[in-house]
């Protein structure tokens, strides 16, 4: 088939690379002109585990990237929309990107099209494309449908290919169709359902798994002052059937581009629908407060932030990724240096974007430069890199052997064997 992504970020690379690896004709579209530049130099513009074999494989062959939307949209039968869904002043999505994508969209619709809704958007999303493109469009055969994402950054490629389920939203059984042809090869549920409740699915998936990090982090904190260990506790639950093991991590929150606003976006929905959503304003409050928490327990170790010198292993919102979006290690690291304290830090794929977001932090060149001379060693991203280090050398580098370990990755008796002060999160 042919098929137009509109925005090629984290989402639209990933699908068009995939749609194109799995043999259909696919043209990458992004206002972005630099972007799409490097793309068609064959430069990947993001981080991503499996994506430079598929660019590789597909680019210049069945796919394709460009800034002209109407030429893309024109030749193409099914055109996704995956521009970005941001949290806007309100609480809510900020649509004007969604909005100014379909209108272009619009502008090109000649003959029958399949409008996709991929991002991230409220419910009522799919009538207010279809409002936006009706006004723009005479008589022009189309359909718009929701099919939300639930690929992971760090683990894309290989979410799409073999996701979970693939939700479609729509009442039209000729795109229903056309998506199940386009999907069959993924070898996936397929979900057939409404546009409104497609669109709550994910909002729901999102908070939902937002909400267990909150609660295992909330756990953790009572465990510490209990004297129990937050990995144990979450082990043992997640051998019910009905909990599982997944996302009981304890850590410093989570964060990314999606968890944060998608849930702030869900407490909107439900007060505009009348509802107060007080669980999830919860899951937030806790998210937040164990920013803090991590932040205080720097402090306590130290005896004060002032002058004190904190190494920083991982600034992505997760392993994985370069994505640092609301990432809780920048919002801590950020803390820190409020507090005056000297931060040195080091990210496997992540320094560029958090220098960004961070100026006048101390970016080392590889773990074992940004733990010399600390007082400190904060651990705020699971990379293996990092906790595949060898701490012996670690250890002779440091001013002290101090550890906080915020995500629970290393192993505490090896590390106090080699004569460090471990403290992990909840344990
Ligand atoms: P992103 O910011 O990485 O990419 C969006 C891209 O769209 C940018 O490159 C931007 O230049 C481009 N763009 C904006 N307006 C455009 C227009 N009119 N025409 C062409 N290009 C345009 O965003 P993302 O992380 O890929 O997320 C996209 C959507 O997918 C969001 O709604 C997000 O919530 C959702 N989502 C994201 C993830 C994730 O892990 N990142 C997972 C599932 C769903």
């Amino acid at each position: 088939m042919k098929i137009a992504v509109i925005g090629t970020g984290y989402v639209g690379l990933v699908t068009g690379a995939c749609f194109a690896d799995l043999g259909h004709t696919v043209v990458g579209v992004d206002k972005d002109e630099e972007k799409i530049q490097r793309l068609n130099r064959g430069e990947v513009t993001i981080y991503e585990v499996g994506l430079p074999e598929l660019l590789s494989r597909s680019l210049g062959r069945t796919l394709a990237f460009t800034s002209d939307t109407d030429e893309a949209v024109r030749s193409s039968e099914i055109v996704f929309i995956t521009v970005g869904t941001p949290q806007g002043e309100e609480g809510g999505a900020d649509m004007s990107y969604v909005i100014k994508a379909a209108s272009e969209i619009a502008a090109s619709i000649k003959g029958y099209k399949i409008i996709v809704n991929k991002s991230t958007m409220p419910v009522g999303s799919t009538r207010l494309v279809e409002r936006v493109i009706k006004e723009k469009t005479e008589g022009e055969e189309f359909d718009v449908i929701s099919n939300p994402e639930f690929l992971r950054e760090g683990t894309a490629v290989r979410d799409f290919m073999s996701p979970d389920r693939i939700v479609i939203g729509t009442e039209s059984q000729k795109a229903a169709g056309i998506m199940a042809e386009l999907y069959r090869p993924l070898n996936a549920p397929l979900f057939i359902t409404d546009p409104a409740s497609a669109e709550m699915i994910k909002y729901s998936s999102n908070a939902f798994l937002a909400t267990k990090v909150s609660f295992i982090n909330a756990i953790a904190n009572i465990c510490e002052a209990v004297d129990a260990d937050v990995k144990e506790v979450a082990m043992g639950m997640g051998y019910d059937h009905r909990i599982g093991f997944e996302f009981l991590r304890s850590g410093p929150g989570f964060g990314g581009s999606c968890f944060p606003k998608d849930c702030q976006a869900l407490i909107e929905i439900a007060r505009g629908s009348g509802y107060h959503f007080h669980l999830l304003e919860g899951v937030m409050r806790v998210n937040q407060e164990q920013i803090r928490l991590t932040v205080k327990k720097v402090e306590r170790r130290l005896g004060g932030l002032a002058g004190k010198n904190v190494a920083v292993w991982g600034l992505a919102f997760k392993a994985n990724t370069d994505d640092v979006r609301d990432s809780p290690a920048v919002e801590i690291v950020r803390l820190l240096m409020q507090g005056v304290a000297k931060v040195r830090a080091y990210d496997p794929q992540a320094m560029d974007n958090a220098c960004e977001l961070l100026p006048g932090l101390e970016c080392a060149h590889d773990a074992i430069e940004a733990a010399a001379g600390a007082d400190l060693l904060l651990i705020l991203t699971d990379w293996d890199e990092l906790k595949m280090q060898d701490f012996r050398r670690v250890g002779e580098v440091m001013k002290s052997r101090e550890i906080l370990d915020a995500r629970n990755c290393l192993e505490p008796l090896a590390l106090r064997r080699l004569g460090f002060n471990y403290e992990g999160i909840g344990r």
